[in-house]
């Protein structure tokens, strides 16, 4: 994942956001969780973190855990502070969890992770509420994606390979951590819009105002993500269990080709070919590895599944909507009377 000229600076992005969000600047706090390191940067917030260390245990063990649990984890988090303030935990060695694909620099990655621990805190859905599970996961990462496209030359490729990734894990991991980082449907939205969004003339705040109107317009239910997740049940059993074959797929394609659920079909067949052409990566599920199929799948059945899964999706770009409904059958045309005319006498 590490490329050449790739020189990721936690200092020099900690200090652009501080100045991109200066309400922010005293109260929020930058650590790398692998060298273990506080980021220092503003005078105001390193005096508040040096006393919080010095003066607040609990807060300081509560800090030393998370340190150690997200850097096992090799992932990264944000978490609220007693003042409003924020602590920003990034994971920055180049074995950390990567969802833009296994092109992106390490530097791209990396952004990505702040600017998405970084739309949690500026927008206004970015912070776990009771209208939904999703919606702050939603926000930080429509937040994310949009800076990825203002930052990036090829932006817009890594968010369309967040937004597989999303579905993959929601379609392919046991248990209900990742209902709340399915945020496909909202990354979809900005994905069809980007060519009518001056993205490259807005102000970070003006983007993390576009990122609360774009989640709170598509974020999904609860309940769909609840559909989505439980269709998969049979195959993330499977997949748990690391055969190390190809029988989870099988029961991959079976779910994706038989059912009548559009929202089931519309994140299980991209997941589907995803694992169909050994293009997704394995996945840490809590403390487990989910080892994926780095190979193409092949041979006749794998055709066969292909040839069904191209004619379904066709089927569903031309019905959208209507596509799994039990329509009545069109009634054959029927034979006109023969034309009677009257005599008029
Ligand atoms: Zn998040």
């Amino acid at each position: 994942m590490t490329t050449a000229n790739d020189n990721f600076d936690f200092a020099a992005l900690a200090a652009e956001i501080r100045r991109d969000f200066p309400d922010l600047a005293p109260r929020v706090y930058f650590v790398d969780t692998f060298k273990k390191q506080y980021i220092h940067g503003d005078a105001r917030a390193d005096a508040h973190y040096e006393r919080y260390m010095a003066v607040n245990p609990s807060l300081r063990n509560c800090l030393v855990n998370q340190i150690g649990k997200y850097s096992a984890q090799k992932n990264s988090m944000v978490f609220p502070g007693p003042n409003n303030d924020f602590f920003v935990l990034l994971y920055t060695d180049d074995d950390g969890i990567s969802l833009l694909g296994k092109t992106t620099s390490l530097k791209q990655g990396l952004t990505f992770v702040i600017d998405h621990e970084i739309g949690h805190v500026v927008t206004g859905y970015g912070q776990a509420g009771k209208l939904s599970r999703t919606l702050h996961e939603c926000t930080a990462d429509a937040y994310a994606a949009m800076r990825q496209i203002q930052r990036f030359d090829h932006g817009l490729n890594a968010v369309k390979s967040l937004q597989l990734r999303r579905a993959q894990r929601l379609v392919s991991l046991e248990g209900t951590r990742h209902a709340e980082h399915f945020t496909s449907f909202v990354l979809d939205k900005i994905i069809e819009s980007v060519d009518k969004l001056p993205l490259r003339q807005m102000t970070p705040q003006q983007t993390a105002h576009l990122a609360d109107r774009f989640a709170v317009v598509h974020t999904p239910n609860d309940q769909v993500v609840k559909n989505v997740m439980e269709a998969f049940a049979p195959f993330q059993k499977m997949l748990a269990q690391q055969p190390g074959d190809d029988t989870p797929y099988r029961v991959l394609a079976q779910t994706v080709l038989d059912t009548k659920e559009w929202e089931v079909f519309r994140w299980g067949a991209p997941v589907l070919r995803g694992y169909i052409r050994g293009a997704l990566s394995d996945m840490q599920n809590g403390d487990q590895l989910i080892k994926v199929n780095e190979k193409p799948l092949w041979g006749a059945g794998w055709d066969s599944v292909a040839k069904r899964l191209k004619e379904r999706e066709f089927e569903f770009n031309r019905d959208q909507i209507l596509f799994g409904l039990d329509l009545p059958a069109p009634k054959p045309a029927q034979a006109q009377p023969p034309m009677r005319f009257r005599h008029i006498p």
